[in-house]
């Protein structure tokens, strides 16, 4: 006997929850959550550092942030439920003087767009951060208003408040595929059985791919690994310690349970292939990535003698799915009416949560995301998507040169 449901969301990860979460809050009834895993948000999201900063080049992105920073700070007192947030600024260094002169571009650019931003002394830098070693550093500026949270916790908080909306959420539900007539949705195949419904959008995060492929369309995006690595609890760090983001050597500290986590954008990026790995392929198949952090910690080293003799506590990793020029792929997936697709979260899919929440439940409920969302539409790739050197190439390209110098920024 088929279940009947209004919307399903394909996937329980961070980015199905805060839709879930924004479709119901705009009025939808029947929206039903499923998730392969015994948990909620086990995958991709319990990896992430947390990052939301509003230094973007894209004027889509900057207001997206803009979103979620307002959004995790209202949440607690609108559903009763914590993300995590911790306010406590990003702390921009730079190294050398052509960094200098790209951030300077940065701030005069964040100001015009409303972003607080300016160019602190190193006396404050050192006050902001106090294991920095300022005088390796060039210069800097602060973000006051940027952020992070805890990244399952906020994907948790989005759950229950969805659930308190009357969402469902199936756990232990693996989808299979699309059922379809006449390339409109009739619903989702799952082992449990099938699932009518006549929209359904696809947040599965790295393994959207493979879901995506079974309507016939490839979606130009590439799984890559990425990972950070926290160490154990050190005395010294303040309550107000921003999110250092060191970009001249491709990584990020901030604090965590007393130590400092950070993280690191390798030069040499490792793609995974999922169509040629086992079925029941999981993050927590992804080795740890001990020498891509060795490095990150001889890079950091110089300027935060500390790492050196702190003892790594705990490695994450995960994949992070990168489309060729690095923006996200959301939209009505082509040739099948009342499917949607979310994935290409390039390292930014906690940050970018809450407007991927609210894009997909807007494009589904009223027939538009809000906002022009072109430069994100899946299939701008063309045929280039199918050729996958191509992709891999592009991607690992555009995830080596994350922190590089842009020209536009
Ligand atoms: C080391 C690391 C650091 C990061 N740091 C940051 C950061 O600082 N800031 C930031 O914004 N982002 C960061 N990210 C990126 C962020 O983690 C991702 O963008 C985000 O978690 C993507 O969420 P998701 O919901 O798309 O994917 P996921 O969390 O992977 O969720 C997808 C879900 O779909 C389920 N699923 C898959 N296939 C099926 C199926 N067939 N049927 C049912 N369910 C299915 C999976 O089980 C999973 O639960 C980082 C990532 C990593 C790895």
């Amino acid at each position: 006997m088929a279940q009947q449901t209004g919307i399903v969301i394909v996937g329980g990860g961070i980015w199905g929850l805060s839709t879930a979460y924004h479709l119901a809050k705009l009025g939808q009834k029947h929206v039903r959550v499923l998730e392969r895993n015994c948990e909620l948000a086990a995958e991709t999201t319990p990896q992430a550092a947390g990052l939301v900063g509003q230094i973007r080049s894209s004027a889509t992105m900057l207001r997206a942030i803009q979103y979620a920073l307002e959004l995790f700070s209202r949440f607690p007192e609108e559903t009763g439920y914590d993300t995590g947030l911790r306010q406590t600024g990003s702390l921009m260094v730079a190294l050398t003087p052509a960094r200098m002169e790209a951030y300077a571009r940065q701030v005069e650019r964040s100001r015009q767009n409303g972003i607080k931003a300016e160019f602190v002394s190193h006396a404050e830098m050192a006050r902001l951060a106090p294991a920095l070693d300022v005088s390796k550093v060039e210069g800097g500026y602060f973000v006051p208003d940027d952020g992070y949270v805890q990244p399952q916790q906020c994907a948790n908080a989005y759950a229950a408040a969805a659930r308190d909306l009357g969402v469902q959420i199936q756990l232990e539900t693996h989808v299979t595929g699309l059922r379809l007539h006449n390339d409109q949705v009739l619903g989702v195949e799952t082992e449990r059985g099938f699932i009518e419904s006549n929209q359904v959008v696809f947040t599965a995060g790295p393994w959207s791919g493979i879901l995506s492929r079974k309507t016939g369309f490839t979606a130009a995006m590439q799984p890559i690994r990425h990972q950070r690595a926290c160490t154990v609890p050190v005395s010294g760090i303040p309550e107000h310690h921003p999110v250092v983001r060191v970009t001249d050597v491709s990584c990020y500290l901030r604090p965590e349970k007393g130590g400092y986590l950070y993280g690191f954008f390798e030069p040499n990026p490792v793609s995974i292939d999922l169509d040629t790995m086992p079925a029941d392929y999981r993050t927590q198949d992804i080795e740890p990535p001990v020498a891509v952090m060795t490095e990150a910690q001889r890079r950091l080293t110089p300027i935060f003698p500390i790492l050196k003799d702190l003892e790594i506590a705990e490695y994450r990793q995960g994949m992070t799915t990168f489309a060729p020029d690095g923006s996200y792929l959301i939209g009505p997936a082509p040739g099948v009416d009342g499917l949607f697709l979310a994935t290409g979260c390039a390292a930014l899919g906690i940050a970018g949560s809450a407007a991927v929440g609210r894009w997909l439940a807007k494009w589904m409920l009223e027939g538009n995301p809000g906002e022009d969302l072109s430069d994100f539409a899946p299939e701008r790739f063309g045929d280039r998507a199918a050729d996958g050197a191509w992709l891999r190439r592009e991607a690992e390209q555009f995830y080596a040169n994350y922190y590089s110098i842009r020209p536009a920024e």
